[in-house]
């Protein structure tokens, strides 16, 4: 399990619905009010090197990838 897919081993355990209730008890990630990780990236889920700035709210790494589709153009 990481962070990124915490529904992941849903399609696993599907088969097994007692066992599936229990791991969802047992290992769900906790509701929060705030911090970092309920901003994730849009485009990955990434939780860190996150960039809010212009409401873009990707990560550092997906920014590289859409910068120039977004307008962005790199000097120097
Ligand atoms: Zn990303």
């Amino acid at each position: 399990m990481s962070y990124s897919n915490y529904d992941k081993v849903f399609k696993q355990l599907s088969v097994k619905p007692p066992k599936l209730q229990k791991y969802k008890k047992h290992n769900a990630p906790k509701a929060r009010s705030c911090g970092r990780s309920l901003k994730r990236c849009r485009r990955c889920g990434r939780i860190r090197a996150h960039i809010g700035k212009y409401a873009i709210h990707v990560c550092r790494q997906c920014f590289r990838d859409i910068a120039v589709d977004l307008g962005f153009k790199k000097y120097g």
